[in-house]
């Protein structure tokens, strides 16, 4: 599958938050973003201009679509999923990309980031219900069993995501069993329990227009 190769720090400056996207390196003082919090570029340090609503509404999916990994046209298929699904559009949408595989390893410590998790998924680490699955976008349903494969669990990189969950926390919606290796699914997650700082009304405007 097609992804972002481009410097991965530069997508935080771009959209002046901290998205968390290399793992250990975000809580250190080797984070860029402590030490450049403008925006890349020739005039990233230029004078704030007014901008429309637009560009607003632009940025918001952007931030978005790189906290999760996401090149456009595969957000663009989950929003229109979001769509069918009843209930609340945006919130439809965030729950969908929490539910993504990838992302519950990564929720779960099994990595350390989003795109960490996309390779443990890959490479054969995970079983779900018992049975392995290495397709990142598998989405997890309520009681699911998330596992890392008994092979795997000597994996020195999935060994110290574990060590490291502590700091970041295990979200409400998902239990870790840190001793098996283990993590269930007790719910889809709610809007509360997405604590990332993301107003989804402003992407479900964009592609309303
Ligand atoms: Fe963003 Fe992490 Fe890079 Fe800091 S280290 S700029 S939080 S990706």
């Amino acid at each position: 599958m097609a992804r972002y190769r481009g410097a991965v720090c530069r997508q935080c400056r771009r959209e002046k938050l901290k998205l968390f996207l290399k793992g250990d390196r975000c809580y250190s003082d080797k984070c860029s973003f402590e030490r450049r919090s403008f925006p890349p570029g020739q005039h990233g340090q230029a004078r704030l201009r007014k901008v429309s609503d637009y560009a607003v509404q632009l940025r918001e999916k952007q931030k978005v679509r790189r906290i999760y990994g996401m090149l456009e046209a595969q957000f663009k298929k989950y929003f229109e999923i979001a769509e069918r699904i009843k209930g609340v559009t945006g919130e439809n949408l965030l729950m969908l990309l929490e539910s993504r595989l990838d992302n519950v390893v990564f929720r779960l410590g099994f990595a350390d980031s989003r795109s960490q998790a996309r390779q443990v998924v890959r490479h054969n680490h995970i079983e779900v219900n018992g049975r392995k699955v290495n397709i990142p976008s598998f989405r997890v349903s309520v009681d699911d069993v998330v596992t890392v494969r008994e092979k795997s669990r000597k994996n020195d990189m999935i060994n110290s995501s574990l060590d490291a969950v502590v700091r970041r926390g295990v979200p409400s919606w998902l239990e870790l069993d840190k001793d098996n290796y283990k993590g269930s699914v007790k719910s889809l997650p709610d809007r509360q329990e997405i604590t990332l700082p993301i107003q989804e009304q402003l992407i479900v405007e964009l592609y309303s227009k």
